[in-house]
């Protein structure tokens, strides 16, 4: 598949390869769209199969950081990088290198922690770019992200409750939280300390123990999940969980997690709303941390001026959710919509500003 001929390829700007043979290094930085700002988004390590493997995602991830940062507020656009290799081969040189072709872009491109990408890696790459953000070491320090992805998708949340039970109260709901990490462990944390109760589930039985011991959260056994009796079903593990096999077996009334591409199939989300579960899409309630983010790129860091955004993603999803109903279309679709609006009127106000 060539790049310009990939379906997945429309409307990006630019795509980069790089490969350096001293270090092995073979990586893509896909450059989606930069009407609001640089392109932003994390640089994800994976042993793809393939290069249209690597190529695929890259692009696809890539686009959905132009809608993220759009419907977040942020004046960033959309990129994001994969660098294909096994996560145990990552080397200090190895992440020199790809810093060193990040560096190259001078800021058209800025770059994170994503899988198997974490924030020790980011100050390696520091070492030789600083067009980076989740900074664990820099003048801003914005820091781990996660507490405030957490904050984001409780937001969500909220709203999604609001929507549909009339009521933010977590007083009397469950969450059914999959996978208790980073995120999903200070998500449980948030709807316990609101008055909700959580059922959690992890592949790492120890995760799933700690919210247990520390929260009084019931675990499950990974399958058993999509069957929780539940108002709230929050995927916080990986990608890919919401499809024609479990959307059949959900009881909640909403689907409101952390994970990007939750959406198994592009018929996911109008199944979704056949069953009648409203979707708060994964990347508006997960832009958290990307808001937290943003200081290392202004160099001013406000924790007061990033969680009262972070808690805005409440009345987002509360727009979505009302527009999808009204107009009976699956509340993802509404979303790109609204971003692509974003994005239209920002390129009109550009054009017209041009002598
Ligand atoms: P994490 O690796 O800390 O946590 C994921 C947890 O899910 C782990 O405890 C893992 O054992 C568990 N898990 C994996 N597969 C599972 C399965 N099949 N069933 C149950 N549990 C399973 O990751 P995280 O930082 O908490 O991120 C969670 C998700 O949110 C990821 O998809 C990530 O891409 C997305 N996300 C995270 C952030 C962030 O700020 N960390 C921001 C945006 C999106």
């Amino acid at each position: 598949m060539t790049t310009f001929g990939h379906p997945e390829f429309a409307g990006h700007e630019r795509v980069i390869y790089v490969a350096d043979s001293a270090t092995g290094l073979l990586a893509i930085i896909a450059l989606h769209d930069r009407t609001l700002g640089p392109a932003v988004g994390g640089c994800r390590v994976f042993p793809y199969a393939s290069e249209d493997d690597a190529l695929s995602d890259v692009l696809r991830l890539s686009r959905g950081m132009t809608y993220k940062n759009a419907l977040a507020g942020l004046p960033f656009g959309g990129g994001k990088s994969v660098i294909i290799a096994d996560p145990s081969a990552k080397s200090p040189a190895l992440i020199h290198a790809f810093g060193r072709a990040v560096d190259e872009l001078q800021g058209q491109y800025w770059t994170g922690e994503d899988v198997n990408f974490g924030a020790h890696d980011v100050e390696v790459l520091a070492e030789r770019t600083p067009f980076l953000l989740g900074r664990t070491k820099g003048a801003t320090n914005t820091g781990d992200p996660s507490p405030f992805t957490a904050r984001g998708v409780f937001a969500g949340m909220t709203g999604a409750l609001e929507h549909v039970f009339g009521s933010r109260d977590f007083l009397g709901r469950r969450v059914a939280i999959q996978g208790v990490g980073n995120v999903g462990l200070n998500l449980a944390r948030l709807v316990t300390e609101a008055g909700g109760k959580v059922t959690v589930t992890d592949v790492r039985p120890e995760s799933a123990q700690r919210a247990a011991q520390e929260l009084g959260a019931d675990v499950v056994a990974n399958d058993a999940i999509y069957d929780e009796n539940c108002d709230v079903f929050a995927p916080c593990a990986m990608g890919a969980t919401i499809g024609h096999e479990t959307i059949p077996r959900l009881q909640a009334k909403i689907v409101c997690g952390a994970a990007n591409n939750q959406l198994a199939t592009a018929d996911a989300g109008a199944l979704l709303l056949a069953r009648g579960i409203a979707y708060a899409p994964d990347y508006v309630v997960n832009a958290g941390g990307i808001i937290n983010a943003f200081g290392d790129f202004t160099g001013h860091y406000d924790v007061a001026d990033v969680t009262r955004k972070v808690d805005a993603i409440a009345d987002t999803v509360i727009k979505i959710l009302k527009s999808a109903e009204q107009t009976a279309r699956p509340s993802h679709e509404v979303a790109d919509e609204m971003a692509e609006v974003i994005l239209a009127t920002a390129r009109r106000q550009q054009s017209n500003s041009k002598p």
